[in-house]
């Protein structure tokens, strides 16, 4: 299935956000091919549930459709909201280690070590290539979410010790999720 097939094949209307360990947080998601009306909706539906939500970013697989885009607003403000299509990290540098939740893991919070600052390029919904320095906060959720689009999740950059600390939460996850 190319993305349209999968953005055509959701039920659009009534999109959640998915949790661990649903298999579709583990595909690899397909390029973006064309942007088009079902795509603007896929996007308005995910920015919606990511504020509803109280997230700063939300990726396609979360809200189970498996291609490349997300949405961040990293200062938590509808104005800054941003859309990422195929998105690519092309230089990054420096590491910084920071707490760090996602919305597919509900109640489960750990350290992970990313690059400090970062240089994306992606598509946006117009269709234009567009470049973007970031640090902090922002740069965080950019490198959270392209491991989105890799079915990489929070649970893989957890140590040992982290693992240990949140095995509880992440059973209960399991159990709810065996028993929907
Ligand atoms: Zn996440």
């Amino acid at each position: 299935m190319d993305s349209s097939d999968k953005i055509r094949a959701a039920d659009l209307a009534s999109l959640q956000v998915i949790k661990y360990p649903d298999p579709r947080l583990r595909e690899i998601c397909t390029p973006v091919e064309t942007i088009d009306e079902p795509l603007i909706q896929l996007v308005e539906r995910m920015c919606q549930l990511m504020l509803d939500n109280r997230g700063v970013g939300l990726a396609a697989p979360q809200a189970g459709v498996t291609v490349r885009l997300f949405a961040a607003s990293p200062s938590f403000d509808p104005e800054d909201l941003r859309v990422y299509i195929n998105p690519r990290i092309i230089e990054a540098s420096g590491t910084v280690e920071e707490e760090e939740g996602c919305l597919s893991f509900p109640q489960i919070f750990t350290k992970v070590k990313r690059n400090a600052t970062l240089t994306v390029e992606a598509t946006d919904l117009e269709g234009d290539i567009f470049q973007e320095e970031c640090g902090d906060l922002h740069s965080r959720i950019i490198q959270h979410e392209i491991d989105h689009l890799d079915g990489r999740l929070l649970v893989d950059r957890m140590g040992t010790v982290s693992k240990l600390a949140n095995r509880r939460s992440l059973k209960e996850l399991e159990a709810q999720f065996d028993s929907a």
